[in-house]
């Protein structure tokens, strides 16, 4: 039988952004079935989410916490393909898998799987990602996929977080620290390379 916190979860939108001060929707959904947070917290849901969970839980419907941000027509993020550096920080940020890219290539968004979190935005270092009208609204189906996505990425990265920390992990981590050190740099290197011929071309 779902628990309350499976049910609260059921009702968010699972843009997965955090604008709730939790980590997710799912960590929100378990504060609310405590009793820690109130219902008024997801800006993505907005007035039609605060009602429903207010519903469930049965308290009244608050206003929006404005501290949390404000209810915005459903959008997308768009890369400038022609200013991207290959950086790799946008994908490492993004909870639901919706870019595609490999270190040092041109990174894209897959449209349909963005759920407009915003999160890929902040850590880009030449700004090449904004946020765009997507041109619909996000429906109970998109949430269902996004939440989908985002706990094959928490397994993947659990799976690979306990192979990091397995014997051949291990091994590695008793090799001469130089070697690290040296890719380290040198991958630095050309970040700041990366960076400078981006400025260039932008002025
Ligand atoms: S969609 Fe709402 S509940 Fe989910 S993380 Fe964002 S603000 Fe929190
Ligand atoms: S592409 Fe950006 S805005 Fe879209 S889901 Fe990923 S991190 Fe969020
Ligand atoms: S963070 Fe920006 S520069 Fe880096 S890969 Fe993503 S879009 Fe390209």
């Amino acid at each position: 039988m779902p628990s309350l916190t499976d049910a609260l979860d059921a009702l968010l939108p699972q843009t997965q952004c955090g604008q709730c001060g939790f980590e997710g929707c799912r960590p929100y959904a378990q504060a609310m079935a405590e009793g820690r947070a109130d219902t008024n917290r997801c800006p993505p849901g907005g007035p039609q989410t605060i009602a429903a969970l207010s519903q469930l839980l049965g308290r009244p419907a608050r206003p929006l916490d404005p501290s949390c941000g404000t209810h915005q027509p459903f959008r997308v993020a768009l890369i400038d393909e022609e200013h991207c550096i290959g950086c790799t920080l946008c994908i490492q940020a993004c909870p639901v898998d919706a870019i595609l890219g490999a270190n040092q290539c041109m990174h894209t968004i897959i449209e349909a799987d963005c759920t407009g979190c915003e999160l890929c935005v902040a850590p880009c270092p030449v700004d090449c990602i904004t946020m765009v009208p997507a041109g619909r609204d996000w429906t109970p189906d998109d949430a269902h996929a996004a939440r989908d996505r985002y706990q094959a990425r928490n397994e993947r990265l659990n799976a690979r977080h306990a192979e990091a920390i397995g014997p051949a992990a291990r091994t590695l981590a008793n090799k001469p620290a130089l070697a690290t050190l040296i890719s380290d740099h040198d991958k630095q290197d050309r970040i700041a390379q990366a960076l400078a011929r981006a400025r260039a071309r932008r002025s």
